[in-house]
This record gives C-alpha cells, sequence and structure tokens, in this order.
C-alpha cells in the first residue's frame, strides 16, 4: 500500500485560527491575517479543538493518493460521505496484462490459504480476459472480479473530517488494511498540522472506549501505538 500526500492547505493552522478570529473580529481579514503568530495562532486552535467548535477546521483539507489497496477497503473508505473521491474505474480500465490482487496478513502466513486464495483470485481474472475475449464489455466482465483486486483512489477530506475518520478507522475495531491506510494518512496530516491532528487517532487513546462490550480489549497497546506518532 501507498499513500501519497498530493495536496494540502497551505499554512493550515494559520488558515483555521484566521477563520475563528475572523467571527469575533471587526479588523480586515488582511489585518487579522498579519496581527497574529503562529504561537497565538497554535494556543487558539488548541481552545477551538477542546471547546468542541470545530467549523474552523473544515477551512483545512488535504488530498491523498492511495495505490496497493484493494476494492474492499475503498468501498469502507467511501462511506465517508463528507469527502471527495476519484478511483480508477473498472468500466474504462481494461486489465489485459495484469491485475494484482491484496493479500490479507492473515491469508499470507498460511501457505495452504495462501495457495488457495491465489488459486481462486487467478482463475477469476482467467475468467474475466475469457469474457473481454468473447467480446464482452469489460464493465460487464468485471462482475467476475473478487474484492480482493487492487484499485487506485484519490481522496480528499478537510481536517474536521478527517478526525472523524481517524477516530472510527485507526480504532481496532476497524479492518487492518483500512487502519494501516488511516494511520499513515494520520502520520502524513500531523507532519503538516501538528497541532490539528496532536491527539488525533482512536477514541481509546483520549478517553474510554466507546465500543462498550465490543472493545478490542487492547486500549494500553493502542495507546502506546498512538503515544509517539
Ligand atoms: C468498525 C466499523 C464497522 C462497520 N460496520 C459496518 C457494517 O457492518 N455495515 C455498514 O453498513 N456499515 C458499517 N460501517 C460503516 C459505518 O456505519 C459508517 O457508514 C462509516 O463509518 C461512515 O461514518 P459516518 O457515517 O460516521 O460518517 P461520515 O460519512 O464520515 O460523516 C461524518 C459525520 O457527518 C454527519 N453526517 C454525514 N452524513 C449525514 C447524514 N446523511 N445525516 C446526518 N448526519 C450526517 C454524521 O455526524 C457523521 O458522523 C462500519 C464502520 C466501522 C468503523
Amino acid at each position: 500500500m501507498e499513500v501519497i500526500l498530493l495536496n494540502y492547505t497551505k499554512n493550515p493552522e494559520d488558515t483555521a485560527a484566521a477563520a475563528a478570529r475572523l467571527c469575533y473580529s471587526p479588523s480586515d481579514i488582511d489585518d487579522i491575517i498579519k496581527k497574529y503568530d503562529t504561537a497565538s495562532n497554535t494556543a487558539l486552535i488548541k481552545m477551538i479543538l477542546a471547546s468542541g467548535h470545530h467549523s474552523v477546521i473544515e477551512h483545512v483539507s488535504f488530498t491523498f493518493g492511495i495505490q496497493g489497496i484493494s476494492r474492499v477497503t475503498t468501498h469502507q473508505l467511501v462511506r465517508h460521505r463528507v469527502a471527495s473521491y476519484s478511483q480508477q474505474s473498472q468500466r474504462y480500465v481494461l486489465f489485459k496484462d495484469k491485475l494484482d490482487c491484496i493479500v490479507p496478513d492473515t491469508i499470507r502466513d498460511d501457505e495452504a490459504a495462501l495457495n488457495k486464495y491465489m488459486e481462486s483470485f487467478e482463475y477469476a481474472y482467467k475468467v474475466y480476459k475469457e469474457l473481454v475475449d468473447m467480446g464482452i464489455p469489460q464493465e460487464d466482465a468485471r462482475y467476475v472480479l473478487p474484492n480482493g483486486a487492487e484499485t487506485k483512489i484519490i481522496v480528499t477530506m478537510n481536517a474536521r473530517e478527517l478526525l472523524h475518520f481517524f477516530k472510527l478507522r485507526c480504532c481496532r475495531r476497524a479492518q487492518k488494511e483500512i487502519r494501516d491506510m488511516a494511520k499513515e494518512m494520520l502520520i502524513l496530516a500531523k507532519q503538516k498540522s501538528p497541532t490539528i491532528f496532536n491527539d488525533a487517532g482512536p477514541e481509546c487513546i483520549r478517553r474510554a472506549c466507546p465500543e462498550g462490550k465490543m472493545n478490542c480489549g487492547k486500549a494500553k497497546e493502542v495507546k502506546e501505538e498512538y503515544k509517539y506518532l
């Protein structure tokens, strides 16, 4: 899996702080921006995040390019509605020579399971190609392709949605592949905006797990994992 930060809002925390100050200031926007330095903007952002007035961080957005992931994971990703997506199409792209498959770790670690998995993937791909050769449009031939087929997607989310996304998808209750992807996205976003994403991640690193009886029982381990992210 490869997660690339393609673009992000320039000066993310100054932008969000300016949006917050504007609400309460009689000054022109230029003056608001010039008047405050990064230290005071950082302090303001911390206050806003603590108070829950998160609409101002919607002015900060991040665009990620993600490849080497399965359709299982992109299907889970696109359930997050406050975002924009562009995904490689199985209607328009013909997988003439190859189609990669994503192998879950549990299958990769078990030789017999891996053989079975690869055999079934290769068979599905063979049938796909045979259908295309018979003149079936690729948009219909693709119905035989498995969920494990590799795909690529570009996603843009604002910082408010990213915090929500990280809360749900960095959690151990989320599936491993999307969890790994979300963690990579968090690392990249945090490098550009350390205050906004300071304690981003699964809920259990901030407070008690909301999953109740369904909790993973690994809160301590998860806290360690996210401590120095
Ligand atoms: C561990 C896990 C297991 C899951 N299992 C399943 C499953 O078995 N079956 C299944 O179908 N899904 C499942 N999901 C997906 C889940 O139900 C959500 O669809 C997905 O996580 C998107 O999150 P969301 O709806 O909170 O927020 P987003 O779409 O990211 O939206 C962000 C927030 O905006 C608000 N919002 C967005 N749209 C609306 C709206 N139309 N009306 C009101 N408020 C809105 C909500 O406050 C929402 O939390 C699972 C998710 C996780 C993390």
